[in-house]
């Protein structure tokens, strides 16, 4: 555990740490890394730290650290819920046109996020946040603005928030999180300072999920390697033992489904998708869908190592193999966001020899 109850991120929290005492804070931040790695964590604690009174920043029991602790009831509300797998901030399977956001503010804690079901963060959203933000602290010395996922802030709204950065009251702190810093414009990141999370060693989260979560070692082992840097989604996969075999049984389906012949896979598509409604069927298949780009992922890493070597013609066919099922299962991706019934997508998926590609 790092000193402020993460686990990994030890050297960015001693970076921050040492820029706070120094009193060389900046007025924006941009958290990266992939989803679950505890970039909204850090958030809260950065939160918690820039306003904490005690001498020890953040003690982590005064009523201002209570109120971003990553458990309390304000922090469950405000941040972007994730989806089940947690596997990234997928955007809903059926884009709506129009835009919607929230934005929930406690004790000068304020966080933006896209409503759920809609396409984007409107500049109406970074409007209302800007102009609280030049509001003068009511509880502590400093009001902190997080923008949960600012990769799907609209155009105007990227802007708009573009020159709240270039003139930032004097007692804010504005921190954006993202996947990546380039799904940022360019120039609202290079006014940010830039705190890169890594993925958290597998070694860690198991050790962590055995010595903390009291998990036994094997399951413990299985999470952590399925995690892939995800410390927040594994601990929420400890937790819950029954949705990790569910998750680890739809993930062997997954790569049967991959390593299948084409008749096979087309006779596997109706018990994927299973009955129900259209909306319901583009749910389940886009969580099909993550579960196989998750198979051809590890896929993709295992014929790398093979192709790195001395590359024999069988490792290069096995890349160009696993290239093309990607690309073919990210069209599906798109076609089922777009509408497209999702057993003619899947049946496509099934059919077509991945050489093709
Ligand atoms: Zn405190």
């Amino acid at each position: 555990m790092s000193p402020w109850g993460l686990l990994g991120h030890e050297r960015a929290v001693r970076a921050f740490q040492g820029a706070h005492r120094a009193g060389r804070l900046g007025h924006a931040y941009l958290i990266t890394g992939v989803p679950g790695c505890g970039r909204r964590t850090f958030a809260a604690r950065m939160a918690q730290a820039l306003r904490c009174a005690q001498s020890e920043r953040p003690c982590l029991t005064c009523r201002l650290c209570r109120a971003v602790d990553p458990d309390a009831p304000f922090w469950q509300a405000a941040v972007r819920r994730d989806h089940p797998d947690e596997v990234d901030d997928p955007r809903p399977p059926r884009d709506r046109r129009d835009a919607g956001y929230v934005h929930t503010a406690y004790l000068d804690v304020h966080v933006l996020r896209r409503r759920d079901g809609f396409r984007d963060i409107p500049i109406r959203g970074i409007r209302e946040l800007a102009a609280e933000t030049y509001l003068k602290p009511a509880h502590g010395t400093a009001r902190v603005a997080i923008i949960d996922a600012a990769e799907e802030l609209s155009i105007p709204a990227a802007n708009a928030l573009l020159k709240t950065l270039e003139e930032p009251a004097p007692h804010a702190v504005i921190i954006l999180i993202a996947q990546q810093s380039t799904g940022v414009l360019p120039t609202l990141r290079s006014r940010c300072h830039h705190i890169a999370l890594a993925p958290v060693p597998a070694a860690l989260i198991s050790a962590h999920l055995v010595g903390e979560g009291g998990l036994d070692p094997e399951t413990a082992e299985a999470i952590a390697a399925a995690a892939r840097g995800r410390a927040g989604w594994a601990i929420g996969m400890a937790r819950d033992v029954s949705r990790w075999r569910e998750f680890a049984d739809r993930q062997a389906t997954a790569e049967a489904f991959e390593r299948a012949t084409p008749p096979e896979r087309f006779m596997a598509v109706d018990e994927l998708l299973g009955r129900g409604r259209p909306l319901e069927q583009a749910e389940r298949a886009y969580g099909w869908l993550g579960h196989i780009s998750r198979a051809q992922a590890s896929e993709l890493r295992a014929a790398m190592r093979a192709a790195a070597g001395d590359a024999p013609t069988e490792s290069r066919a096995a890349l160009r193999s696993v290239v093309a099922r990607m690309l073919r299962a990210r069209a599906a991706q798109v076609n089922i966001q777009h509408n497209v019934t999702p057993k003619l997508v899947f049946e496509d998926l099934a059919l077509r020899p991945a050489a093709d590609g």
